[in-house]
């Protein structure tokens, strides 16, 4: 699993972090960045879902 974040389109809504907070985080600034090591989604089963949950759609999950 490949995560990409498009920090452009990111509003800083912060459902990211809520929905998978193992992968997700958000920077001082309130944008959205993936945890150091969990860039290939550690797992996570509600990586989709907060992909799914982001409002502006900038969170991209591909399989690798
Ligand atoms: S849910 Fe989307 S807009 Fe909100 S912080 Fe996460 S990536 Fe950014």
């Amino acid at each position: 699993m490949d995560i990409a974040i498009d920090k452009d389109v990111c509003i800083g809504a912060g459902q990211c972090a809520l929905t998978a907070p193992g992968v997700f985080t958000q920077d001082d600034d309130g944008f959205s960045e993936v945890l150091p090591g969990r860039e290939d989604g550690g797992g996570a089963p509600l990586v989709r879902e907060a992909a799914r949950a982001c409002p502006v759609g900038a969170i991209t999950v591909s399989e690798a």
